[in-house]
């Protein structure tokens, strides 16, 4: 299994964070992908990286929820750093329009950028999308350049929206702690995403699957969702760790 979003570089783990990659090691997580967040974290994202090197890979990019007035300088600040390290993506990056609409236009010159960056480095791109799937679209149909590769992580629309998205190109859909929750309709994409197209996801600190709900989030409780998807789709587990092993091998060009 891989937990192809995790935040494991936050402070929420600066008191045991050799201990929970110990432990996702143990429950068979094979490596972990870590999404920037802004340019404060960048430091902390390459220190967990460069520990690691062999099983934690990198992303770097502008999180939505921090596009603001600087973007295009913090952005310009961030360029170089995509040349200076070892990258398996472009991320993460997005439109987010939940909690505050003030910045939308902002947020799509920057995905639009980041898209840019994706096709010039040759490298898959992981998308935030939330109340945002329109304007996402949006950016990706008017790109001037070819439409990179990806993973929209934490996906969260309906079939027919699985639908749109794979229409427009070469995606995948990360699922995580939220397909097991109570009232989730997470489990009625499954069918529509389909094994080819899913990976793996933790998202952690946040959205703890059950049994650990209410918890802080690792990447060790990667197999509860395994196992979830798994008797959605009334597949074994094996079948669903494979199957997202393999995709995200080959969506972020993993050696494992
Ligand atoms: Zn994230």
């Amino acid at each position: 299994m891989i937990d192809s979003h995790s935040h494991i570089y936050c402070d929420a783990f600066d008191e045991d964070r050799d201990a929970v990659v110990a432990r996702a090691r143990e429950a068979g997580v094979r490596h972990i992908i870590l999404p920037n967040e802004n340019l404060e974290s960048v430091p902390r994202v390459v220190a967990l990286h460069e520990q690691y090197p062999d099983y934690i890979s990198m992303a770097l990019g502008l999180h939505p929820e921090d596009v603001h007035d600087d973007y295009l300088d913090v952005l310009a600040k961030m360029r170089p750093m995509l040349d200076q390290y070892p990258l398996v993506a472009i991320g993460e990056i997005g439109i987010d329009l939940y909690w505050d609409k003030t910045w939308r236009e902002q947020q799509h010159h920057a995905l639009d950028i980041q898209l840019h960056w994706c096709h010039e480095l040759g490298l898959p791109f992981i998308i935030h999308c939330r109340e945002s799937l329109d304007d996402i679209l949006d950016v990706i149909d008017n790109l001037d350049c070819p439409v990179p590769q990806g993973v929209f992580h934490c996906f969260a629309e309906t079939p027919a929206d699985v639908e749109r998205v794979r229409r427009r190109g070469d995606f995948y859909f990360g699922v995580n702690g939220v397909v097991t929750f109570k009232k989730s309709t997470v489990p009625q994409l499954l069918p529509a995403i389909g094994l080819d197209r899913l990976l793996l996801e933790t998202d952690a600190p946040f959205l703890t699957p059950v049994p650990h709900r209410g918890k802080r989030n690792e990447s060790a409780y990667i197999p509860h969702i395994n196992d979830f998807i798994a008797r959605s789709l009334g597949v074994t587990p094996e079948e669903v760790s494979e199957a997202t092993d393999r995709n995200a091998a080959r969506l972020f060009y993993l050696e494992l």
